[in-house]
């Protein structure tokens, strides 16, 4: 099936207010080109360099996501010209995106990413130390980040009780941090190809969706 097909058919499931990220990773631009010729606009990445290449080889309407887990040395790389970090899982890597946003004169949408899931080697933030964290009011220094939301993932399993309780509690940590910064705290990212229904189910207003789309990843490749 053809990207523009797949996509069209994506699209005919998600509700009007669900943004859709095309996860685009290790496959190659022309791939990419092929889903912004059927009207995408938004992408998501995982590797600041693979980001960086595709940035530089499509249109520049195109609004790149990193959703990836991100050294702070790699930064840089994005800082330009990325339009939202999904995958902001410590006060070092906020730290980089501050000091890199500050030197291009922008200012970076961010999303904490939050650990749910029950494996032990997925990434992001313990809930509790991110609220023990934001009771430094960090953000005072901070003026060339705005905080958007909550990314996660939910564990890898077909138990659908498991991921729903993943999903549920992502959405209660929203809402537990969502006063703290008000209107523009609006983005809740969960669900992928295989879960983005329930993800949906669970309060999501934003998906990043890649194998659907593009098809399988070849990890033999890279
Ligand atoms: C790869 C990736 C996705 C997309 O996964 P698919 O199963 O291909 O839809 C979504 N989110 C993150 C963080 C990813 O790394």
């Amino acid at each position: 099936m053809s990207v523009a097909h797949q996509l069209a058919s994506l699209k005919s499931r998600l509700p009007q207010y669900v943004t859709l990220v095309a996860v685009s990773k290790m496959h190659p631009a022309e791939a990419v080109q092929e889903a912004y010729d059927a009207g995408q606009r938004i992408f998501g990445e995982s590797r600041p360099q693979e980001l960086r290449e595709k940035y530089d080889l499509l249109p520049k309407d195109i609004e790149w996501h990193m959703i990836g887990h991100l050294q702070t040395n790699k930064v840089k790389y994005i800082a330009p010209f990325v339009r939202m970090i999904h995958s902001v899982d410590s006060a070092r890597v906020l730290e980089a995106i501050q000091k890199e946003a500050a030197k291009c004169d922008r200012v970076i949408d961010i999303l904490f990413e939050i650990h749910v899931a029950r494996e032990e080697t997925k990434t992001g933030w313990n809930y509790e130390e991110l609220e023990t964290y934001l009771k430094e009011d960090p953000f005072a220094s901070m003026p060339n980040i705005r905080v958007r939301g909550v990314m996660g993932i939910a564990t890898n399993t077909d138990d659908e009780k498991v991921v729903r309780g993943d999903f549920e509690q992502l959405r209660a940590h929203f809402e537990a941090l969502k006063p703290r910064f008000g209107a523009e705290f609006d983005t809740l990212s969960m669900g992928m190809s295989g879960d983005y229904p329930l993800a949906i189910e669970c309060g999501s207003n934003m998906v990043r969706v890649g194998s659907y789309i593009f098809g399988a990843r070849d990890y033999s490749k890279k």
